[in-house]
């Protein structure tokens, strides 16, 4: 296993900033950002990270919105998931403000609380 990887934004390179300018005298060079592997997993564990694989959120997510749908493809949404749940519903009385014309009213309703109590497993 190597301990480094290159940003995995194919325009990483691109980028104009001093951390990417490499080469001698004239010859001088924007290169891809090169990745310690693990720089973010403070867990010293196996965790993967996207910032292994991309040197910052830009570089990220350029590559996210250039390959967006390959992205979506490899592992495609085509129904809404559930999760079972039990609900709690609780009334209050709250305000809300109303403009009579020159001022605002706080006028008092009974609302209505919704607490998920519980979220079955799996
Ligand atoms: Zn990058």
């Amino acid at each position: 296993m190597s301990d480094y990887n290159w940003c995995h934004n194919p325009d990483c390179h691109t980028i104009e900033t001093q951390s990417r300018v490499r080469g001698t005298g004239d010859n001088k060079v924007l290169r891809t950002m090169k990745i310690k592997q693990g720089r973010y997993n403070y867990s010293n564990d196996d965790t993967p990270d996207i910032y292994d694989y991309f040197c910052n959120q830009n570089c990220l997510h350029q590559f996210l919105r250039k390959f967006a749908r390959e992205v979506a493809n490899i592992r495609p949404v085509r129904e809404p998931s559930e999760t079972p749940i039990k609900i709690e519903k609780e009334q209050y009385e709250s305000y809300r403000y109303q403009h009579n014309g020159n001022d605002y009213v706080r006028t008092p309703y009974q609302a209505t609380r919704t607490t998920i109590i519980n979220k079955n497993s799996s």
